[in-house]
């Protein structure tokens, strides 16, 4: 995406909220539950955002705006009427409508409160530890993949995997079986954030190599490639997003389609 992209003058429902607090205490799990062990204790500090940090703030603003307008367009297009999400962008620690969140959690997004929350760290976290190529739009492609998410809650499939999960609690469907679910609902969300790509090559706001920085995002968020890094091997019982190719496989679809024509995880074979 150039540089200097601005979301001001549009931005209707754009709600970007520093909030930082600082604490001490373990990162807790990976994309997992977002909730810490130890209830930390938080302390709002008046922050004082570094330039790089800023420049990350400002970007996800001009991200979220262009999937705000993608959705805004491509959902009437169905009867569906797209409702903001709120994105929440932290350093440290957040208190959301899901429980409290470090940054060890990594990006997520909140059913409850329908909000997207983003750690300023997550840029350098995701090059460094997670091997994905240096450039802003790899940011892009997390905040579109949260806000498939809420897309996906709009939508009722949300609902749909909660239902599922109700079944895993009462012992009626295994963990595995519902991992599989799961991985289909997450590569949706991989669609989804493709949709928005096409959105914004269309509007001429794709730079050269942007494409190849969301793939490369896409790649390093697989199951299979963190796994390998963090355990030495891969145990495809226990993926629950997909493996790097099926996450490129299914961003693209969604590239290619530009709409929901194809969005349907869970009936084909991914
Ligand atoms: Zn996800």
């Amino acid at each position: 995406m150039p540089r200097g992209r601005v979301a001001a003058g549009g931005g209707i429902g754009l709600v970007l909220a520093l909030v930082i607090f600082l604490v001490t205490g373990d990162p807790g799990a990976l994309f997992g539950a977002a909730v810490p062990k130890q209830q930390p204790q938080a302390q709002q500090q008046n922050y004082q955002p570094s330039e790089r940090e800023q420049q990350l703030f400002d970007y996800a603003g001009v991200s979220l705006k262009d999937v705000e307008d993608t959705w805004n367009t491509v959902l009437p297009q169905y009867d569906e009427q797209y409702k903001e999400p709120t994105m929440v962008i932290y350093s440290d620690y957040v208190e959301s409508g899901c429980g409290a969140a470090d940054s060890g959690v990594g990006p997520f997004y909140c059913t409850r409160d329908q909000t997207i929350y983003l750690d300023l760290s997550f840029y350098d976290t995701l090059i460094q530890r997670y091997g994905a190529q240096q450039g802003d739009f790899i940011m892009n492609y997390v905040i579109a993949h949260e806000a498939g998410h809420h897309v996906q809650t709009l939508l009722g499939v949300t609902d749909q995997l909660n239902s599922l999960r109700q079944r895993v609690a009462t012992g009626q469907m295994s963990q595995t079986e519902f991992n599989e679910y799961s991985v289909r609902y997450e590569l949706q969300a991989d669609y989804l954030a493709g949709v928005v790509a096409k959105y914004q090559a269309n509007r001429g706001y794709l730079e050269e190599g942007d494409l190849e920085e969301a793939m490369s995002a896409a790649a390093a968020v697989g199951d299979d490639s963190i796994q390998q890094k963090a355990q030495g091997y891969v145990d495809p019982d226990t993926f629950n997003h997909g493996t790097s190719q099926q996450r490129q496989t299914w961003f693209m679809k969604g590239f290619r389609a530009g709409d929901l024509s194809e969005w349907d995880t869970f009936n084909a074979s991914i």
